[in-house]
């Protein structure tokens, strides 16, 4: 689920909701279905995840905690590991690149704005 707000934090055009599995995106921003397409494919990662964490919550513990686990494990990793922010960049990159987003820019915004220690160029062979 994706929502339409006036403003995000004046750096990102758009970002994940914390666990939940909804997307916001700048109002002016409404027509770049690359961006939309984006941030669709973080909310995919959330709910793959969700999945995976809640079934095996539920098959070691219990609702009261396979929920939250499930709900938490997405947002958790992502900042947590920085190979599993790269792959969802990467993912999310290449459906925006699909709609018009050029693979140099993709490359240069993964390696500066993910604090993934990056340089363009190797951000530049994983989008390729
Ligand atoms: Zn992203």
């Amino acid at each position: 689920m994706i929502f339409y707000v006036d403003k995000i934090n004046g750096v990102a055009a758009g970002r994940k909701v914390t666990m939940l599995p909804v997307a916001i995106i700048e109002r002016r921003y409404k027509c770049d279905k690359g961006l939309r397409a984006h941030e669709v494919e973080h909310i995919k990662q959330y709910c793959v995840l969700f999945v995976i964490v809640g079934t095996l919550g539920l098959l070691l513990t219990n609702a009261a905690v396979a929920l939250p686990a499930a709900m938490m494990a997405h947002d958790l990793a992502y900042t947590a590991i920085g190979k599993y922010r790269l792959w969802c960049e990467v993912k999310a990159y290449k459906k925006q690149i699909q709609h018009g987003l050029s693979i140099d820019k993709a490359a240069s915004f993964i390696s500066k704005y993910y604090k993934l220690q990056l340089t363009v160029d190797e951000a530049k062979k994983l989008l390729e």
